[in-house]
Parts: C-alpha cells; structure tokens; sequence
C-alpha cells in the first residue's frame, strides 16, 4: 500500500511478490540452457530488480522478494538493498530445479543452504519459501515437512489448479493453515486463481499478467478476491519487464510465447496494477487478512475433487 495515501480498511491489502530469478534460470528454457552454463550467460536479474526497487519506491509500496540462493550468491549487495529499502527476503531455493524431480536430501541440503546464505545477508530470520516453477505437487508434499524442520513458518508455493507442470487442484484458494506430515504448521498463502463458469482461472501473474489484456487480468483478479475483500497473491519475475534480454531461439515455440510475449508492456501493466489495488508484504497481507483457524491437511489437499 501507499506511504502516501492511507490504506482504505474496506479493501483488501493483496500480496506483491518478485521471484528473484534470470531470464535463464527458468523452467521453459530448461532444455536449452543447463546450469552448468549459468555462469557464462550475460545475466539482468541485478538491473532488471532494481528497476522494481525504483517502481516499488516511487509507489512507495512494500514486496515480498523471494531470492534464488544463485543469484543471492552473486549480488549479495543487492538482497541487502532490497532489505534496506523495507521489503520481506524470503527463499525461492538455491538452483530452481522442480522438487518433485529432486531426492528430500538434496532438497533439504540445497534449501538449507539458500536459507543460510540470505540470512547471512540480511542479518535476520528468513522464514518464507516459494518453490521452483510451484513444483509442490501431490508428489512432493515431503518438502512441507523439510521447510518446518528448517525452521520455515510460511510458504507460498500451492497453485490450487491443474496444470502440466504444478498444482493441487482443489486445494484451498485463499490464505489458509497448513500442517505438514510431521505434525507441523505453516501458513500457506496459495497462488490466485478466479473461478469462470466453474473453471480455475489462473490469475496470479507472470506469463497470465502478460498474455491476458490487462482489463481483463484486472477483471479476474478482482473476481478472485471476491470484490477486492479477501488478500490474493501476485507475482513477478524481473526479467519480465526486460524486452531487451537475450532470446533463446532454439527453445520451443510454446516456451518462447510463454516466455516473451509482451515483455514491453508489462513495466506499464505493473504500473497500473499498483495504481488499481491495494499491496505490501506476503507476510503483511498474511497478517492482515487473519485466516480462518481451521487446519488443512496436506495429505489431504484437494482430495475431495
Ligand atoms: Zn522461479
């Protein structure tokens, strides 16, 4: 929300997220660029997230920034800026690989690690996950259990949709409990999804923010939080804002729609956005909004569909 202007009580304060990540480290382009080449690409995660910390300041709105323990690694000074500046560090891993392609101890090892390596930075508990490309599926729900062992008390990494690559459909569309196998709880804060005609609409940002008109996008994200009343999560990513990044040709045709389709706009569209809803923090939103004290289980996230 503003510094400037008073948040309006009869309106939701929705949650503002930036996955610290490159243009190379996602997932569409796994199969044309390895880590192991990581190193020697041209990297704009730095540029590219100050240009957010400008918009977010010039807007004087707070973000969530979860940071992938590989560029934290590379631009400590810039998680410290963002830190300066007032906005949540939370973890989005360390190497982005999707976690139920992982074993649970090189997930633990890595995200150990991430965590580690942030909390050096910032000199305080980082205690917010998000997971690579939403990759906490039915066939990963072990790493719930992981991130509370870590000592993680949120997470935000549920898309209740279904989805090629992620999702749990059915599972809880707004801020909710969750407790993991092992007795624990975390506070889940899915990604937003808009019901149409009986459908699962995702409309959380990203590739969704860029693809659809933005009334439209505008339009589901409202419908989403039941007329601006109930907190709804977006997302970013800083090299969607950049039209000038490298362009991986040799990628598939969907990949690259999925990945460089309106890339000049969407600075604007942000722009707009932030004019047209009320954000802060993850853990803001989180408190603000004070979920229901009723526990999901993970076992049984979405079972009833
Ligand atoms: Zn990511």
């Amino acid at each position: 929300m503003s510094q400037n202007t008073k948040p309006d009580p009869t309106r939701a304060v929705h949650a503002l997220s930036i996955d610290v990540e490159d243009y190379f480290h996602v997932a569409a382009m796994a199969k044309v660029v390895k880590p192991a080449d990581w190193d020697a690409m041209p990297s704009r995660v730095e540029a590219n997230t100050e240009a957010l910390l400008q918009l977010f300041e010039r807007k004087g709105v707070k973000a969530t920034f979860f940071v992938l323990g590989w560029v934290a690694e590379r631009y400590p000074q810039l998680i410290r800026r963002l830190a300066d500046h007032g906005h949540e560090i939370a973890s989005h891993g360390y190497s982005h690989q999707l976690i139920y392609n992982q074993t649970r101890d090189v997930f633990t090892e890595e995200t150990r690690r991430s965590k580690a390596l942030l909390e050096d930075i910032v000199q305080q508990p980082v205690t917010g996950y998000r997971a690579a490309s939403y990759s906490i599926t039915h066939r990963s729900l072990w790493a719930l259990d992981v991130l509370t062992e870590l000592g993680f008390t949120w997470d935000s990494s549920i898309f209740p949709i279904r989805h090629d690559n992620y999702g749990i459909p059915g599972s809880p569309r707004e801020p909710y409990l969750l407790q993991a196998a092992n007795g624990q709880t975390l506070r889940e804060f899915p990604l937003t999804t808009a019901q149409i005609m009986g459908l699962s609409i995702p409309a959380a940002g990203g590739g969704y923010f860029r693809q659809f008109p933005y009334p439209v996008f505008r339009q589901l994200f409202r419908q989403a939080s039941q007329g601006d009343s109930v907190p709804q999560m977006f997302y970013l990513h800083p090299w969607e804002i950049d039209p000038d990044q490298p362009r991986f040709d040799a990628a598939s045709w969907f990949s690259r729609f999925r990945h460089y389709t309106n890339l000049d706009r969407c600075y604007a569209r942000l722009e707009r956005l932030l004019d047209d809803f009320q954000f802060d923090t993850v853990s803001n939103s989180y408190r603000q909004y004070q979920p229901a004290d009723t526990v999901f289980f993970a076992s049984e996230l979405g079972r009833a569909v």
